[in-house]
């Protein structure tokens, strides 16, 4: 059952138009899907044993803090849970290097032909980089709530796993 965002009123999932004000709600079911699609990704919690999970929290925590994750990443090998995050925090940290380089090229190029669009690039990659912090405090969140689960968006990328196990 879902509520219409203009008048409150109940109406029966699927329904496109709100029976009671006429409100278009396709626009926002659709909004919201996306959002759920987006945050359904991959969880492995089931798979772990709760007294690793218990018992690194900290270490998967530190997984998302920027260079800390390399306290983990060496501190923390044998445990699966914080191995997993160690994979997740490190591939947010490669993502946000790789767009701080692309970014840095593309504004080297811009600067010496068209530096009005500077403006424009330097908004954009603020956003982007919103959205690895929002990633970020997700890890943070699912890593203190003992959950293995993969991050939007980044999480599904596979370069580690061959190389962290
Ligand atoms: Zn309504």
């Amino acid at each position: 059952m879902a509520f219409c965002p203009k008048c409150g009123a109940q109406v029966e999932d699927g329904v496109k138009v709100c029976p009671t004000c006429g409100e278009n709600l396709e626009a926002k079911v659709d909004v919201s899907a996306k959002v759920t699609e987006l945050t359904n990704t991959a969880d492995i919690t089931d798979t772990l044993d709760p007294n690793d999970i218990q018992n690194n929290k900290v270490m998967a925590i530190l997984a998302y803090l920027s260079w800390l994750v390399l306290i983990p990443l060496f501190a923390a090998k044998d445990s699966p849970f914080a191995r997993f995050h160690v994979k997740q925090g490190l591939l947010l940290a490669i993502c946000e290097i790789i767009v701080a380089v692309v970014f840095m090229i593309i504004n080297a190029i811009l600067g010496s032909i068209l530096p009005a669009l500077l403006i424009a690039t330097s908004i954009i990659q603020w956003l982007i980089n919103i959205v690895f912090f929002v990633l970020s405090i997700m890890g943070i969140i699912n890593a203190a709530q003992g959950k293995a689960k993969e991050l939007p968006i980044v999480g599904k990328i596979k370069i580690l796993d061959n190389v962290i196990k």
